[in-house]
């Protein structure tokens, strides 16, 4: 068992890739050092001393707030396996969720029926079950200084590009060339905060490329 920094748990609908529009649990862990400039969620860089909570307090409260509580992968397991969710997908984000080990965590979710997926940068090693969805959005060239890794690319059941102009699919298509791809990903473009012009480029794209287009729903949509 290892403790795992939780910043909140919320059920909602998955937004964005694969999986839009299924209803899932979101378990957000605190932490991450990637330093994307556009990050919206901010609030989850550091795992302050001063900031952590009774763990009580993060479950079901959604915010923008530094605060995070400990979590062993049994007591997780126990409460989001108690009756309380109607989902069975459970989204590991963060923050950056691979800066720990989810083995363990994926393994008792799958073994209790559930669907897991992590949403990572790509920057950290990625440890999960052999059955969870890895999603991978490559954050390349960030403030952080981290480079994606091979390891997370190999691993990706789906690689989700964010964009805002020609030189970020120019990056993409720099990471992937003769990297091997051995789970053949499905590649999507996501505008970066459903701006208009991002949004036409990542369009024309995904048609030119035959690759799939990811639009942030839940910002349309104005949920969490
Ligand atoms: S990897 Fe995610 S959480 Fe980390 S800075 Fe980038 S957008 Fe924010």
């Amino acid at each position: 068992m290892s403790r795992l920094p939780v910043n909140e748990i919320f059920e909602t609908i998955q937004g964005e890739g694969q999986f839009t529009g299924m209803p899932a649990v979101f378990l957000r862990l605190q932490g991450c050092p990637v330093g994307c400039p556009w990050c919206d969620t901010r609030h989850t860089w550091e795992v302050e001393p001063e900031h952590q909570v009774d763990p009580e307090r993060i479950i079901g409260v959604s915010g923008d707030r530094p605060i995070w509580a400990y979590y062993d992968e049994a007591r997780l397991v126990a409460l989001l396996t108690d009756g309380r969710y109607s989902a069975r997908h459970l989204v590991i984000t963060g923050g950056e969720p691979c800066l720990y080990d989810l083995t363990e965590l994926t393994r008792l979710m799958h073994a209790a029926g559930w669907r897991c997926q992590i949403e990572t940068s790509g920057c950290v090693e990625v440890r999960c079950d052999e059955q969870t969805w890895v999603t991978v959005s490559p954050k390349i060239g960030m403030k952080g200084g981290l480079t994606v890794l091979p390891q997370a690319l190999e691993r990706a059941d789906e690689i989700k590009h964010p964009i805002a102009t020609e030189r970020h699919i120019e990056e993409l298509d720099a990471l992937l060339a003769d990297q091997p791809l051995p789970r053949h990903p499905q590649i999507c473009l996501q505008p970066i905060s459903t701006k208009k012009r991002a949004t036409q480029l990542a369009i024309d794209t995904c048609i030119k490329r035959n690759w799939r287009l990811s639009v942030q729903t839940h910002k349309y949509l104005e949920i969490d």
